[in-house]
C-alpha cells in the first residue's frame, strides 16, 4: 500500500483519472464478460467502443491530433487496469497504439492529420506488423518487400502473430525497401485494411489473451500509394 501511495503522490490529474476510468470499465464492462470472451476467442468490440467512448484512445495521442497529449506512463496505467480483468482486452487495446507508435514518431504531418484523429477517438484501430514465420526474435531476417513504382511501393510477404490482425483498419507493415542493404533497408509503410492485395490468413489459437487477435497478414503485389 506504501508504493501504491507513493506513485499516487507523483500521478498527476490526467493520470489519476484515465486511470480511474479504466478500473471502473474494467470492473463493470469486462469482468462479466471476460470469460465468455476468452472462451469463445471474441474480439471485445463492445469494450473497444467503451474505451473510445471514455475518451481513453486518446491518452496517448498530442493534443493538435485530437489526442490528450499523455504517453507512455498513461498508456500503461490504462493497459495494467484492464489488465487485471482481461489481458485479452489491454493487448488489444495496447496494440492500436504499438499500430500508431511509427506513425506519430516518423509520419509526415499529412500521414497525421489523415489518421491520428481516427484512432483518437477509437473509431479506427490500429495494428504493428513487423514478425515473419522465420523472423522473429532474429527480425533482421524479414523477407517481405515493398518495391517503389511510378505509382507507389509493392508489398509482398507473408506477416505472423499481429495482434489485431482482421480488426484493425490501419496496418503498419515493416518491410525492406532496400534488399541490398539488409535490414538497414527495411521500412514503415501504412496500408488501410481494404487495400487491393492485402488479404488476411490464419487466426491463431491461443492458451491465452483468447479475446486479442492475432492473424496473418498477406500481401500480394498490395500496391500502397505515396502520401
Ligand atoms: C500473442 C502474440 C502477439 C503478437 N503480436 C505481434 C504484433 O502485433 N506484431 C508483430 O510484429 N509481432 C507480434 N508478435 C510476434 C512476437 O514479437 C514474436 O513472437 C517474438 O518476436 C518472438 O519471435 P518468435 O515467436 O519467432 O520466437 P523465436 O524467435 O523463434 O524464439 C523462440 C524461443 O527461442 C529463444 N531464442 C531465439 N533466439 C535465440 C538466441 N539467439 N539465443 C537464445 N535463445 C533464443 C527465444 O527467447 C524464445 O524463447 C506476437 C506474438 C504473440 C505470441
Amino acid at each position: 500500500n506504501e508504493g501504491r501511495e507513493a506513485l499516487e503522490y507523483f500521478l498527476n490529474e490526467l493520470q489519476k483519472t484515465v486511470r480511474e476510468m479504466a478500473r471502473t470499465i474494467a470492473e463493470e464492462r469486462i469482468l462479466p464478460v471476460r470469460a465468455e470472451l476468452d472462451e469463445k476467442e471474441e474480439f471485445p468490440w463492445a469494450i473497444m467502443k467503451d474505451l473510445a467512448d471514455t475518451d481513453l484512445f486518446r491518452v496517448f495521442i498530442p493534443e493538435e491530433y485530437e489526442g490528450l497529449g499523455g504517453g507512455c506512463l498513461e498508456l500503461c496505467l490504462v493497459v495494467e487496469e484492464l489488465s487485471r480483468a482481461c489481458p485479452g482486452v489491454a493487448v488489444s487495446y495496447a496494440g492500436s497504439l504499438l499500430g500508431s507508435f511509427d506513425l506519430l514518431k516518423y509520419g509526415s504531418e499529412e500521414q497525421k492529420r489523415k489518421y491520428l484523429p481516427d484512432i483518437a477517438s477509437g473509431k479506427r484501430l490500429a495494428a504493428f506488423a513487423v514478425t515473419e514465420a522465420e523472423a522473429g526474435s532474429d527480425i533482421g531476417n524479414i523477407k517481405t518487400t515493398a518495391i517503389r513504382t511510378d505509382e507507389g511501393y509493392v508489398i509482398n510477404g507473408t506477416k505472423q502473430f499481429i495482434t489485431n490482425g482482421g480488426e484493425a483498419d490501419i496496418y503498419t507493415v515493416i518491410a525492406l525497401t532496400d534488399k541490398a542493404r539488409g535490414a538497414r533497408g527495411a521500412s514503415a509503410l501504412l496500408v488501410e485494411k481494404d487495400t487491393p492485395g492485402f488479404s488476411f490468413g490464419r487466426k491463431e489459437k491461443k492458451m491465452g489473451i483468447r479475446a486479442s487477435a492475432t492473424r496473418e497478414l498477406v500481401f500480394e503485389d498490395c500496391l500502397v500509394p505515396v502520401g
